[in-house]
């Protein structure tokens, strides 16, 4: 299992960080990808990550709800730190994604423009670099597809890429398809578990109206520490929980939870080049 999605320089996991790292390799998470939101970001992220090597690697970005009065300076900063580490795997510690940026009017609105133009030069960053992104999307689904819609057609007439995966996917299935047909990917983790969750029947539709989403479009996250899945709901999450991930969508899929995570596993190396 890869996890594509992990706050693993959260304070929760600090104290005993050795320990939680362990705990992830034995239960068979083969790489955890750590992206960065806000100023403190800049120094976490590369540190816990410069301690596990090829294990735990390290994305950068600004998160929406970390656009505040100074996002001018953070961005600059944040575009400083990429440029320092560089970018793997020609840099073996260096950025593996952009992330997680994106758009959230859920607790406010009042920086929506600034949120609008970090999100746009991240997105940027990713196609000049070459790098996929990590999009953080609330409550503004329509904004981030248009966005990215419209940085992707610009991508294309540069001769760049823009490819990312649309992490904690909860929106229409309509939306997704935008997504899939620009060759992006879907984050899966712990929500689907929940009860009255209904983003497994959106991804593989029972009524036969719709063909399911190919496994091959979806990666395992968890957005540890928050998002536990089922059984673990309200307690912090560990990337070794995305077996119940796997389970539900092996369960969705009618298929088996080792196929749902060779599946998952593949579409991240893809994307990410994670070894
Ligand atoms: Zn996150």
């Amino acid at each position: 299992m890869i996890d594509t999605h992990c706050h693993i320089d959260d304070e929760v996991f600090l104290p005993e960080l050795d320990a939680v790292v362990a705990r992830q390799r034995e239960a068979g998470v083969e790489a955890i990808l750590v992206p960065g939101v806000n100023k403190s970001s800049l120094q976490s992220v590369p540190e816990v990550c410069g301690k596990y090597p090829g294990y735990l690697y390290p994305a950068l970005g600004l998160h929406p709800e970390d656009v505040g009065a100074d996002w001018q300076d953070v961005l600059a900063d944040t575009r400083m730190k990429i440029d320092e580490m560089g970018v793997f795997p020609a840099s073996e510690t260096g950025v593996i994604a952009i992330g997680e940026i994106g758009l959230d009017y859920h607790w406010s609105t009042e920086y929506k423009d600034a949120q609008h133009e970090a999100f746009r030069e991240q997105l940027q960053w990713a196609m000049d670099l070459d790098l996929p992104v990590m999009v953080h999307a609330r409550d503004a689904a329509e904004d981030t597809l248009r966005i990215v819609k419209e940085c992707y057609t610009e991508a294309q007439r540069q001769g760049k890429r823009l490819r990312g995966v649309m992490h904690c996917y909860s929106g229409s299935r309509e939306i997704a398809d935008e997504y899939l047909k620009m060759g992006w990917l879907l984050g899966v983790g712990g929500v689907i578990t929940f009860k009255n969750c209904r983003l497994a029947e959106m991804l593989c539709p029972t009524d036969g109206k719709k063909q399911p989403v190919p496994l091959s479009s979806l990666v395992l996250e968890t957005d540890a520490p928050y998002m536990a899945p089922v059984p673990h709901r309200g307690k912090p999450n560990e990337s070794r929980y995305m077996t119940y991930v796997a389970a539900r969508l092996a369960e969705a899929y009618g298929t088996t939870e080792k196929a749902v995570i060779e599946a998952t596993n593949r579409a991240a190396k893809a994307l990410f080049g994670v070894k």
